[in-house]
């Protein structure tokens, strides 16, 4: 029996726990996992290398259409290559991170990326995160998620997973970056932020990772 593989959307504000979701329900699934934010990440670091201001839209325009960008889905990591260069280890600094949502509402970028995310994705058997996959990238896909969680437990979560990196943080700025980058994703023109109709909504705040992961693998199966 050939089993047919589905593309799963999981949209949600920042910090809502999407990346560590996806993963474990993609290995679950034996699908693979793609993070749409690393690419939103990744032409932000390219915008920095090239000195681009994002008020100059030609030169923006250039730099993309010069921009040779690969995603290179493996076991439970994403690899993005530009320039056939791995910079996946460079897109987490708190200045990338401001600047992709930045990034993220300019038109050329949005057109830019969406075809490389239907490619990654047009074969199924991929959970890809993000903020728009589920209204704009696979609108027609049947498996959508949208996750949800207070912002004080998002913020914390944030924290502690920093922390746990070793990473000098602090608890207010992050919570005050993650409530500035949702009002830019919720209230940008093209493609903002927010849950498909058709999406099941999943509300982290009193209920493990697990739980959550369990929840979208029944729903799916
Ligand atoms: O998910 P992550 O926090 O890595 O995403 C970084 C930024 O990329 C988000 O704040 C958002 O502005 C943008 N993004 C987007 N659409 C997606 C994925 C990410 O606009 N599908």
């Amino acid at each position: 029996m050939v089993v047919r593989k589905h593309v799963v959307a999981i949209d949600g504000p920042a910090g809502v726990g999407k990346t560590s979701t996806s993963k474990l329900v993609a290995g679950r699934l034996g699908y693979v996992y793609v993070d749409t934010g690393a690419l939103y990440r990744a032409v932000a670091w390219k915008f920095l290398q090239e000195g681009v201001k994002l008020s100059d839209k030609k030169r923006l325009r250039d730099v993309l259409k010069g921009m040779s960008l690969q995603v290179k889905p493996e076991r439970n990591r994403l690899r993005i290559l530009i320039g056939g260069k791995d910079v996946t280890n460079r897109l987490r600094s708190r200045k990338i991170t401001g600047l992709s949502s930045k990034v993220a509402a300019i038109a050329a970028v949005r057109k830019f990326l969406v075809e490389i995310q239907r490619k990654a994705g047009k074969k199924g058997g991929v959970v890809m995160e993000g903020r728009d996959i589920g209204t704009v990238i696979f609108p027609a896909t049947p498996y959508k998620f949208f996750l949800t969680a207070s912002i004080e437990m998002r913020a914390m979560r944030r924290y502690l997973e920093l922390k746990g990196q070793g990473r000098d943080v602090v608890l207010s700025e992050i919570k005050r970056d993650i409530i500035a980058r949702d009002r830019r994703d919720r209230g940008r023109k093209i493609s903002p932020l927010r849950r498909a109709k058709d999406a099941v909504l999943v509300d982290s705040t009193n209920i493990t990772m697990r739980e959550v992961v369990n929840c979208i693998v029944s729903k799916i199966k």
